[in-house]
């Protein structure tokens, strides 16, 4: 029996107004996120992927309400809370952490690590006394394999890959049960990607974490994911579980993305799809199937009806018409 969701994302948007005119009226909207359906369960890790500006940051933020939805549901252990007032907010902030892309930018420089460490369990009350609070820094410092002397400096003295290790203890502090990860490997060199990658896989097995984790390098989920859901133009087209999307990807986007990955074994050949032109604008998504402009395989329905994701193999879901046509041949 599958557990229930931690977070359960139904039908999430986020439209931002287009101010304009002599007035200021609206004049149009960008479609940033536009009815997103997912959900993470415990000690899962759902990876969001996609290229840059297709709503995948925005969706880790709606849920975080550091920017408010325009439409659709978030609920944590079944529990609402795009429409919980901000004060009420405030148990579910020790629920839910994130680790940002930026470990240079995300950490205090004013402030000494173990302050860095303790400011979210401060203001959780997770402390009696001084020492109780260095304590618990320092477990934290082991949990992410950096030596408990680091609380003593400051975070210019760490390089990009310990930085990121300290922001990820600084999530951990609140014993979370969520953590969103906004792309936080992206800013680090090839050669600490790894090691940081496979602390989070690691944490994410020994503490029972849920992870969503948002990413535009399909390499990097390839090895840390359970399941993925791959975003376009503001919307989802596949979710699968990691070996069927890498194995055998149903979307043809899917397909593109993987064909530029590079495979370790020789032996395995993929040809690269080079896709055509840029991702249309969020503010004027194409009717029809969104990726229609783009698809090497568009035939005429896709430019006038919007397919709707659905299985289309046991554990594979995709948003697009070339599987009903396998299907209604198959039948
Ligand atoms: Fe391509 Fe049509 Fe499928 Fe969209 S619905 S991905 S345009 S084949």
């Amino acid at each position: 029996m599958t557990s229930p969701p931690i977070l359960d994302v139904k039908g999430l948007k986020k439209h931002y107004p287009i101010h304009g005119g002599l007035w200021g009226s609206t004049i149009g909207h960008v479609y940033a996120v536009d009815g997103v359906s997912f959900s993470v369960t415990k000690g899962e890790t759902l990876s969001l992927v996609g290229e840059s500006g297709c709503g995948k940051t925005t969706v880790g933020k709606t849920i975080l309400r550091l920017t408010e939805p325009t439409g659709g549901e978030v609920l944590v252990d079944g529990n609402r809370i795009d429409n919980l007032p901000v004060s009420e907010l405030r148990p579910l902030r020790k629920r839910m952490q994130v680790v940002f892309q930026d470990p240079f930018s995300s950490l205090n420089p004013r402030l000494k690590v173990r302050e860095i460490i303790a400011e979210p369990m401060l203001n959780f009350g997770m402390a009696k006394s001084a020492s109780e609070m260095t304590d618990r820094v320092a477990a934290t410092l082991d949990k992410v394999r950096l030596p408990r002397d680091a609380m003593r400096r400051y975070p210019h003295e760490f390089s990009g890959g310990q930085r990121q290790r300290i922001g990820i203890a600084r999530a951990l502090g609140t014993d979370p049960d969520l953590i969103i990860c906004d792309e936080p490997v992206s800013a680090l060199d090839v050669s600490v990607k790894a090691q940081v990658v496979n602390l989070m896989s690691d944490l994410q097995q020994e503490l029972g974490l849920a992870l969503l984790f948002i990413s535009h390098d399909m390499a990097i989920v390839e090895h840390m994911t359970h399941r993925v859901a791959v975003m376009y133009l503001g919307k989802i087209v596949e979710i699968s579980d990691r070996r069927s999307l890498f194995a055998d990807p149903k979307h043809p986007y899917t397909q593109a993305l993987l064909s530029a990955v590079p495979v370790p074994d020789p032996t395995v050949k993929r040809s690269r799809i080079i896709l055509k032109g840029d991702v249309p604008s969020p503010i004027r998504p194409p009717p029809g199937c969104r990726f229609h402009t783009r698809c090497p395989y568009v035939f005429d329905r896709c430019r006038t009806e919007e397919p709707l994701l659905r299985e289309v193999a046991p554990g594979q879901l995709a948003a697009c018409h070339l599987h009903d046509t396998a299907a209604s041949k198959a039948a």
